[in-house]
């Protein structure tokens, strides 16, 4: 393990600036350690966010954060793993907390320090520049805007190896978010009523993961005519376009009187007062989207109190992955979770013009082929 790899990374240097492309070098997995030569690896808005630190990521920094790969080399303390396994890289989680304990991985009481550190919880990191200086790494457990990524075996999801690797990254991340949130967090029920508010990867995920639920009204809302398109290919029953009409009138409107489950993908505050606004009585509106640090939204405490309703935050879809993240591929294959209409494929060189297009609303879900 002291033998160092030449890899080749993304590099975040500076804060809003964009990446660079660099030669590195990475040390081989100790203990519970994998490395992974990645295949491909999502691009998800938080890799975006932290580009331009809402949360404070020490740079220079490799993100990467939904990984997807075939192992490489296995520490000596990895039990279930083995070199040549595909894995889906997720978030870290200790594995022995009490939420860990629980079932309850996402909210792990180091999940700040082992997804968002910038290194190992010691401050120590894998990963150096070719003149041996350290580059923050460990984002979310892996790094993966990289050729080769170190994981934990806790967080290398092992995948059918007749599932195509390339495509199922994102599972590690954005899409399990939306998914979980709508199967494991909110359990939409058959019958029932969704609106997702977003539908950007999230939040399309969540429609697609509503439709599987069984949910019989499934609302998009979003302000870009093309996602709300393919809202409704992947199973939305109505979509609302937020920048032509007035969106808590028209849930309204569309399910008599209020919605009785939400998720709010967007990161705007004003888009959760909404979205709260159009609850059902007992409904509850999940929180994904991450605003800056310290931003406020503001709701009449009596809209919650009368009427029982509620809010949550929500990290990760409060998957397990390791049981949720099989049962995705599996949806996929059988073509009722068809993520891949969300997903286009830039070379890892182009890293940039794929947050630009992500930004822009052009890709939804773009995927960095590596290797
Ligand atoms: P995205 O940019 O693809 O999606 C956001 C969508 O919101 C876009 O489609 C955008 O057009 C839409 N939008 C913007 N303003 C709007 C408005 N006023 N009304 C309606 N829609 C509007 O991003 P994503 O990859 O889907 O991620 C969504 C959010 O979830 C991000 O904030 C990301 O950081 C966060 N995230 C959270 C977790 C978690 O565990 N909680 C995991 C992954 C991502
Ligand atoms: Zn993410």
């Amino acid at each position: 393990s002291a033998e160092l790899r030449d890899i080749t990374v993304a590099v975040v240097r500076e804060k809003e600036k964009p990446f660079s492309i660099e030669q590195a070098r990475i040390r081989g997995p100790k203990d519970d350690e994998v490395l992974v030569r990645v295949v491909a690896t999502g691009l998800c808005h938080t890799d975006l966010i932290v580009r331009d630190q809402y949360y404070p990521v020490p740079l220079p920094a490799v993100l990467g954060h939904e990984g997807a790969g075939v192992i490489e080399a296995v520490g000596p303390a990895v039990k279930d793993l083995r070199v040549g396994d595909h894995v889906v890289l997720t978030y870290g989680a200790c594995g022995h907390c009490n939420p860990c304990s629980g079932g309850h991985g996402a909210y792990c009481k180091d999940f700040y320090g082992l997804n968002f550190g910038g290194g190992e919880l010691d401050g120590s990191t894998a990963i150096q520049d070719p003149h041996g200086h350290p580059l923050h790494d460990h984002f979310f457990a892996q790094s993966s805007f990289a050729t080769y990524a170190l994981s934990r075996e806790n967080n290398a999801i092992k995948v059918p190896e007749d599932a195509p690797i390339e495509l199922l990254g994102p599972l590690g991340c954005g899409i399990q978010t939306g998914a979980g949130a709508v199967i494991n967090s909110l359990k939409v029920g058959t019958g029932s009523s969704f609106a997702s508010y977003g539908a950007g990867a999230v939040g399309l995920s969540a429609v697609m993961a509503a439709r599987v639920a069984g949910a019989t009204t499934i609302i998009a809302i979003d302000v870009v005519p093309s996602r709300l398109a393919l809202a409704t290919e992947l199973g939305a029953t109505h979509v609302i376009n937020s920048r032509e009409v007035d969106v808590v009138e028209a849930v309204r409107g569309i399910t008599g009187g209020g919605v009785e489950y939400a998720l709010e993908s967007t990161g705007r505050a004003e888009v959760l007062e909404q979205g709260i606004a159009a609850l059902a009585g007992l409904g509850v509106i999940g929180v994904v989207g991450a605003p800056k640090l310290g931003t406020k939204a503001a709701f009449d405490i009596n809209d919650l109190l009368l009427g029982g309703r509620s809010i949550r935050g929500i990290v990760e879809g409060d998957s397990v992955p390791k049981v949720f993240i099989p049962q995705l591929v599996q949806l996929y294959q059988q073509g009722r979770f068809p993520f891949d209409k969300l997903v286009k494929f830039y070379p890892l060189e182009e890293i940039n013009q794929a947050a630009e297009d992500s930004t822009k609303g052009i890709t939804l879900k773009p995927i960095l082929k590596i290797g």
